[in-house]
């Protein structure tokens, strides 16, 4: 066999926030497989009438292999969509690794996080100057373990941003070992539910009570929790203050990162 798959994200839900040239693939595709509970299937509305589509979730891996094996080899086009952006918790390396075994080549079109579709839910920025300039992603163990050295307290004592995946359905037990790191039960903490769907739900709670008001809310899968400063600190960024503008923005200053701060 030989060919090539495309490996898309999709974006997080609002099927507008997929890259044209994501969206350009998925139109031409003879074959897409999909991640049935959590791809918008509006989006599959741009596939071409006579294409085949496949619900991973339905699916094994070695079928899910096989099957796009099968027609990238016969010079098909295949794309494999992936929520959000593929790499972030995506899995897309046991896949990879055997479609390359197989001979058939892969390559990656970035998508649009849940991790960006939640900041925008909330109206935030995750760096914030004065405050941090780091954002975590990390989750708590699952079915997948953590390394021990990536304990969440050791980045809750760091004071950055944290992103937790994989893990509403756990707000007590993070925020639990967020205080025993160090944040204070005052810290602001927030989750974002099905982060740029139409059914789209946001929640903000002091760390101290995150888990029992996750729990009230019934948010248990689906949701990214966001802890940190930058949750209140965000509106009144440096930025914005002019003894900032005097010192680091003289005019004709350019920021070498190009993103003004
Ligand atoms: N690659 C994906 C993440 C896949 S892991 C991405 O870039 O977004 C699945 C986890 O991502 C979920 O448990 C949840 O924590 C988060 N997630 C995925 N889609 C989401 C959405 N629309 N809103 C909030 N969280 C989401």
């Amino acid at each position: 066999l030989k060919g090539l798959v495309w490996i898309v994200g999709a974006g997080p839900g609002d099927p507008e926030l997929i890259t044209l040239k994501g969206l350009r693939l998925l139109s031409e595709a003879d074959l897409v497989v999909y991640a049935g509970s959590l791809i918008n299937p509006e989006i599959l509305r741009h596939c071409k009438e006579d294409a085949q589509v496949l619900d991973s979730s339905k699916m094994t891996l070695e079928e899910q292999v096989r099957v796009m094996a099968d027609r990238a080899g016969k010079g098909l086009k295949v794309v494999r969509l992936h929520t959000g952006d593929p790499s972030l918790y995506g899995a897309i390396g046991e896949q990879i690794r055997a479609l390359e075994a197989l001979g058939v080549q892969c390559r990656i079109v970035p998508g649009v996080s849940s991790l960006q579709g939640a900041a925008a839910a909330l109206g935030i920025e995750y760096t914030v100057p004065g405050v941090t300039q780091t954002l975590v992603c990390t989750r708590l163990p699952g079915r997948t373990p953590v390394p021990p050295k990536e304990d969440l307290r050791v980045y809750a004592s760091t004071g950055a941003t944290l992103a937790l995946f994989l893990s509403s359905n756990m707000g007590d037990e993070a925020a639990k070992l967020c205080m025993e790191g160090g944040l204070s039960p005052d810290t602001p903490a927030a989750w974002v539910y099905r982060a740029t769907w139409p059914d789209q739900r946001v929640g903000r709670a002091r760390l101290g009570e995150l888990g029992q008001r996750m729990k009230a809310e019934h948010v248990s899968h689906q949701a990214l929790i966001i802890v940190g400063r930058c949750l209140e600190e965000s509106r009144s960024s440096l930025l914005y203050d002019p003894a900032f503008t005097h010192m680091y923005r003289k005019p004709g200053h350019r920021d070498p990162e190009g993103d003004g701060n």
